[in-house]
């Protein structure tokens, strides 16, 4: 069965679909089955893996009405072994059309659940708020990754987003946990990382990921070529801080 692996956070532009796309390129390189599920209707992990969805017949808005996912709907990418299943337009109207259909909280998790055989790993890129999709994300996911950016107010929400978690636990989905909270954007320059470090711990003792993604040019320009950054510029040193965090989520598995 798959590790399924939502990156979360409701604040906008911590780091989410970065983490995702950078993250599940270096899990593919390091010999895994991935799959990334693009629940943003931003649609910015799709395009990050040079994936055009205007021309395509549909993506996860479709999987999402039709609790399946027909193979027209998996893209490949240019890495091995990695499958993004897309975010199309149609997407941002999915909380609405989403409302009267049963089980809507339960939507991803049963499209997914065909899905866990063929991959070792489904990350999940959730859009910034703590709506309808974001619900279907944390109950079709079983741990999750939180960045968060460091910056003033970087744990303003964490709150909220813990809350959510735990209700969620108690009466959709019991067995979700926090794999760690990732500190991104981090500049050596900025006296403010160490301060959020120390709060980040507050919440989240012994639950921090030992890697720190540095504020790095090279993450940023990436996406715009529609590539992850391995392939853009593998010896930034972005790239190499996902590379190290990959391997620090494949040296968890079989439990923590
Ligand atoms: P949203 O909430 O809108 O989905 P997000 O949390 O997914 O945003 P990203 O899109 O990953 O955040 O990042 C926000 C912006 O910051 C993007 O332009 C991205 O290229 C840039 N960025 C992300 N991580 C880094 C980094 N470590 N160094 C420099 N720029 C970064
Ligand atoms: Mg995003």
């Amino acid at each position: 069965m798959a590790r399924v692996l939502s990156v979360i956070n409701q604040k906008g532009g911590v780091g989410k679909t970065t983490t995702v796309v950078n993250t599940a390129a270096y899990v593919a390189r390091m010999g895994r089955h991935v799959l990334v599920v693009d629940l943003d209707p931003q649609g910015n992990a799709t395009t990050g893996f040079g994936i055009e969805w205007k021309s395509l017949p549909g993506g996860l808005y479709e999987c999402l009405l039709e609790e399946s996912v027909p193979h027209e709907h998996i893209c490949t990418t240019e890495i091995e072994r990695l499958h993004v299943i897309p975010a199309t337009a149609d997407l941002a109207g999915a909380t609405v059309d989403l409302v009267h259909v049963d089980n809507r909280e339960f939507r991803l998790q049963k499209v997914l659940k065909d899905m866990g055989d063929n991959y070792d790993y489904i990350f999940i890129d959730n859009p910034p708020s703590l709506g309808l999709l974001t619900v279907n994300g944390l109950v079709a996911s079983s741990e999750l990754i939180i960045p968060v950016q460091c910056e003033y107010y970087a744990l303003e929400g964490i709150g909220s987003l813990l809350e959510t978690v735990s209700l969620v636990r108690e009466n959709l989905k019991s067995d979700i946990h926090i794999l760690g909270a990732l500190l991104t954007m981090y500049d050596d320059r900025n006296r403010l990382a160490r301060a959020v470090f120390e709060e980040l711990y507050r919440y989240f003792p012994n639950k921090i990921f030992r890697t720190v993604i540095p504020r790095n040019t090279k993450l940023a320009e990436a996406p715009s070529y529609g590539k992850p950054v391995m392939l853009y510029d593998r010896w930034s040193r972005g790239a190499r801080a996902y590379k190290r965090l990959a391997r620090e989520i494949i040296q968890t598995e079989g439990g923590q």
